[in-house]
């Protein structure tokens, strides 16, 4: 696979995210030589004419076949509109990631909500969609477990991402969620993510039998 960045850094600013603190910088597409481009924009969808970007990159072949396309980073669905959602089904983009690092509020669920059906809206199936989930910050276990219980019913798989307080270093610090935590939510992201893949039946569920006897006594949520 070819990986490409057409954009460096993000307009937005978000306090746990490192990604924000360089201006944002736009490149033109490159010679494209592979049927399957990986795009490592932090911020693809705030690249100015966006719409007409994933138009041309969806015209590109290689050896006279299409080209297929992932974000890697996730799309901002601040960015995103029923245009550039058919844009990115049209132009073969998949899978699509996207953020839900806030809190679980209303108006972050329905952000969210109104995200989902412009993707399904444009063609997209709800396999084809994956959410990442900041851990270990702010936002608290509780309301990362209602974000996980508000997805597995919508049968969209979870992406757990772990805030690391620097930046390139992959040591994680115990700051905000105990180290219990962290380890509890990994495995609730785990299950979330097999329930889907199996349409409800779990392929751990004797493992998860024997933790679940000593989870009062040794996680804790807020
Ligand atoms: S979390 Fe996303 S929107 Fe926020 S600064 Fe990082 S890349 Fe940009």
């Amino acid at each position: 696979m070819q990986k490409i960045n057409l954009s460096e850094s993000c307009p937005y600013n978000c306090a746990f995210c490192f990604n924000g603190r360089k201006p944002f910088v736009e490149f033109s597409i490159p010679d494209i030589v592979d049927n399957k481009v990986v795009i490592c924009d932090p911020a693809f969808l705030s690249k100015k004419n966006v719409l007409s970007v994933i138009q041309k990159l969806g015209s590109k072949k290689v050896n006279n076949k299409v080209v297929y396309y992932e974000v890697l980073q996730g799309i901002n669905i601040r960015d995103l509109t029923p245009e550039i959602a058919k844009a990115l089904k049209d132009n073969r983009f998949k899978p699509i990631r996207f953020a839900w690092d806030g809190s679980y509020s209303k108006s972050n669920m329905y952000r969210v909500i109104d995200a989902v059906n412009m993707l399904l809206e444009a063609g997209y199936n709800k396999k084809d969609l994956i959410c990442y989930i900041l851990s270990n910050y702010y936002v608290s276990l509780r309301e990362c477990l209602y974000k996980n219980k508000f997805f597995l019913i919508k049968n969209i798989k979870v992406c757990n991402c772990v805030y690391r307080k620097n930046y390139l270093d992959p040591k994680i610090y115990y700051e905000h969620w105990s180290k219990e935590e962290v380890e509890y939510y990994k495995q609730e992201c785990r299950i979330n993510n097999q329930l889907v893949d199996r349409k409800g039946y779990d392929p751990e569920i004797e493992k998860r039998l024997i933790r679940s006897k000593i989870l009062p006594q040794t996680y804790k949520l807020n």
